[in-house]
């Protein structure tokens, strides 16, 4: 990873606040953001690619924890969740954070929400712990003296949420689909006396995959909020 010209990532990805970053350690760099908009901003881009001498790292990016360890991944996420059939007159910041808290931290809502232009789905950005279980649906009934309870469910969608392994401490499988846990499930080599050209492709395929596996993972983007 040398080489790589670190001042300039404030401007490439439009920081508004003052930010520090630097090797945490040979693989990791520590990004110290000072506002929450950049935190929401940074945390929401799935991969980034930072210019080096020999061209362009790709990089992913992950939340600071206090028990951080370069071999592992946090568990944390930020993530898009929407009430599709909720009513417009709940579309306040506040009544949808307290929806929110039920999945877990709300941090954001989109610009439509916060101009009324999309009446139809309410959409929050949340910080969400993939180890917990989530709800797919919510209660927004109300109490009512003398006439009884109104119970009203309204459902929670997810956007893209990555799956976490609890036995790897990784993102991106679950411990059903792990090759550790369950190594039948490894796929099998491609037999080279059997080789064809339809295998080769896949070979080759197969090698880009590794390759790509291995950038991403080689350089990870800690934040530390
Ligand atoms: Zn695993």
């Amino acid at each position: 990873m040398d080489g790589l010209n670190l001042e300039i990532f404030p401007l490439q990805y439009e920081l508004k606040s003052e930010c520090r970053i630097g090797y945490l350690c040979e693989r990791h760099l520590l990004l110290r953001l000072s506002s929450m908009e950049d935190y929401i901003h940074v945390m929401s881009k799935l991969a980034y690619y930072l210019k080096a001498k020999d061209g362009f790292y790709h990089m992913r990016v992950q939340n600071w924890e206090p028990w951080f360890h370069p071999e592992y991944e946090t568990s944390t996420v930020l993530a898009w969740i929407s009430f599709p059939s909720l009513a417009p007159n709940f579309f306040i910041k506040e009544s949808l954070f307290t929806m929110a808290k039920t999945v877990d931290k709300p941090l954001h809502v989109d610009m439509e929400m916060k101009n009324k232009s999309r009446p139809s789905c309410a959409k929050v950005k949340v910080e969400v712990d993939l180890l917990k279980d989530l709800p797919k649906r919510i209660n927004v009934g109300m109490r009512r003296l003398g006439t009884g309870d109104i119970i009203a469910w309204i459902d929670i969608k997810y956007d893209y949420m990555p799956k976490y392994c609890k036995s790897c401490r990784l993102q991106g499988h679950n411990v059903k689909e792990c090759f550790v846990l369950h190594p039948v499930l490894k796929p099998v080599k491609e037999n080279k006396k059997e080789e064809s050209a339809e295998t080769s492709v896949t070979a080759a395929n197969m090698k880009r995959q590794e390759l790509m596996t291995k950038d991403a993972t080689c350089t990870n983007l800690v934040i530390d909020k």
